[in-house]
């Protein structure tokens, strides 16, 4: 039986994690634990997985055969390199995403590109626009740059330690990959396992912790079933994914409970539940970003600005961001980030008009340029690990002679582009710019149907709007 580990930061006392509604039930039904009682001092009452793995092993077998979730890429036809490739695009996919979302994408993309060679022939443009809304675009990257790289190799590693070898396939991927489709015999662990793992073997230690990382991986490598390693792993997962959820686990209907420690304890002693299993880590609080966002509109070839709401011409200007970092390599409208306490109106319109002076070689100040400008309001997404806060304006430009040089600014950088309003509608933009260029919209939209009334925008009219 694995035996807890215990460091003082670690140790929780029952008692402080209760909220009162469950202490005043365990007072109830119960000998209330001491307000010292620790949950790694207390003793699973059943022997755990370890005692009898070919038990456990069978058992999920047996549950997992009859009750799998019919999943498109559970149902892969092909040779075992097709096999592989589904099971990495799906991983890949279910990272950070639930299955009812993946299940669209895989199917689009299963149908666009079928295999692995088919996919190294995509671009980064056609990969991002077909993952468009997933989020982490990292992943499609990867996928992408993956796939090139085994195209090149001529063939899929069939192990995973060489799959750890291929761009952006890390452990978990690597051992699914293995294991599902080329049978070898190694583990997977991903949320779902560490949650079952954790129960299983009352394991109380910070998940997030490299020595408990570590023994998850050993505890799992040491239950993988010899002979169909791939079912197990997957069992294992839809285990995790179903009956062993995070707050509501269903354990009399579990195929393992007879093994399950957390279980044994919330039986023995009342304060403590299978939900205290795996511990909760808070999560750092993400940092406070914020960006003026300029949906800059070029309006070609007027002349006078009460053309304006005649003109069907329009482009949109898109900046292509770094190659590294946040977003990587993918398409936004101008945005500067700012410091919090210089968000007011001028100090965002001149960080953007010194950004785009830097860019486009224009002084957008100038005011003959400029059509219309207001702001259309405030946008907040949550990254990972960043809150940004985005104040979207919409700037439409008249650039008149200008226009010539700016095109072939943009035509010959690959950092800056140009679209129609097609092009953007259809083209594979993140979510958050998606819903910035959402907010312009209805704001020009609401704009254009008072013009159709006659009022035509000029700068005078515009400066009267309330910013
Ligand atoms: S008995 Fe309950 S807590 Fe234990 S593994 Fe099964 S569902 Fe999870």
């Amino acid at each position: 039986m694995a035996k807890n580990r215990k460091t003082p930061e670690n140790r929780r006392p029952i008692a402080a994690r209760k909220s009162q509604a469950r202490r005043c039930k365990a007072a109830a039904t119960a000998e209330p634990a001491s307000s010292t009682t620790d949950i790694e001092d207390l003793a699973p009452a059943v022997p755990g997985p370890a005692a009898a793995p070919a038990a456990l092993r069978a058992q999920l077998l047996r549950w997992y055969d009859a009750h799998r979730r019919d999943l498109p890429w559970r149902r892969a036809s092909g040779g075992e390199e097709d096999r592989a490739y589904a099971v990495w695009v799906s991983e890949v996919m279910l990272q950070q995403t639930r299955v009812p979302v993946v299940v669209g994408y895989y199917d689009r993309w299963m149908t666009r590109w079928p295999t692995v060679r088919s996919l190294a022939a995509a671009t980064q443009e056609e990969v991002n626009e077909m993952w468009a809304g997933l989020g982490y675009y990292r992943r499609a990257r990867f996928l992408l740059e993956g796939a090139k790289q085994i195209v090149e190799k001529g063939e899929f590693p069939r192990t995973a330690s060489a799959l750890r070898d291929v761009r952006g396939i890390g452990d978990y991927t690597a051992g699914a990959i293995a294991s599902i489709a080329f049978n070898e015999v190694v583990p997977v662990v991903d949320g779902n396992v560490v949650r079952v793992l954790s129960r299983l073997y009352a394991i109380a230690d910070n998940p997030k912790e490299s020595s408990t990382v570590k023994r998850f991986w050993e505890l799992a490598g040491q239950l993988v079933d010899p002979s169909r390693p791939g079912d197990f792993n997957q069992a294992m997962m839809e285990l995790g994914a179903t009956l062993c959820s995070k707050t509501k686990p269903g354990c009399s209907e579990c195929p393992v409970s007879s093994h399950c420690q957390a279980l044994a304890l919330s039986r023995d002693n009342p304060p403590v539940q299978v939900t205290d299993y795996p511990r909760v880590v808070p999560k750092a609080k993400p940092r406070s970003d914020f960006a003026a966002v300029s949906v800059v509109q070029i309006a070609q070839g007027l002349k006078q600005e009460d053309d304006y709401k005649k003109d069907k011409d329009d482009l949109f200007l898109l900046i292509r961001r770094p190659e590294e970092g946040l977003l990587a390599g993918l398409w936004e409208f101008p945005l500067v980030l700012v410091d919090e306490e210089k968000t007011d109106l001028i100090n965002r319109r001149k960080e953007m008009d010194k950004y785009l002076k830097k860019l486009l070689k224009i002084d957008v100040g100038q005011k003959p340029t400029v059509i219309l400008r207001e702001d259309v309001g405030e946008y907040v997404h949550v990254f990972s690990h960043i809150r940004l806060t985005m104040y979207v304006e919409l700037l439409i430009l008249n650039l008149k002679d200008e226009v010539g040089p700016v095109c072939s600014m943009v035509h010959g950088s690959e950092k800056l582009k140009l679209v129609n309003e097609n092009s953007v509608e259809s083209m594979g933009l993140t979510s958050g710019i998606r819903k910035v260029y959402n907010m312009a919209k209805a704001f020009k939209l609401r704009r254009l149907s008072v013009y159709e009334n006659d009022q035509v925008p000029t700068r005078k009219r515009s400066r009267r709007v309330k910013q």
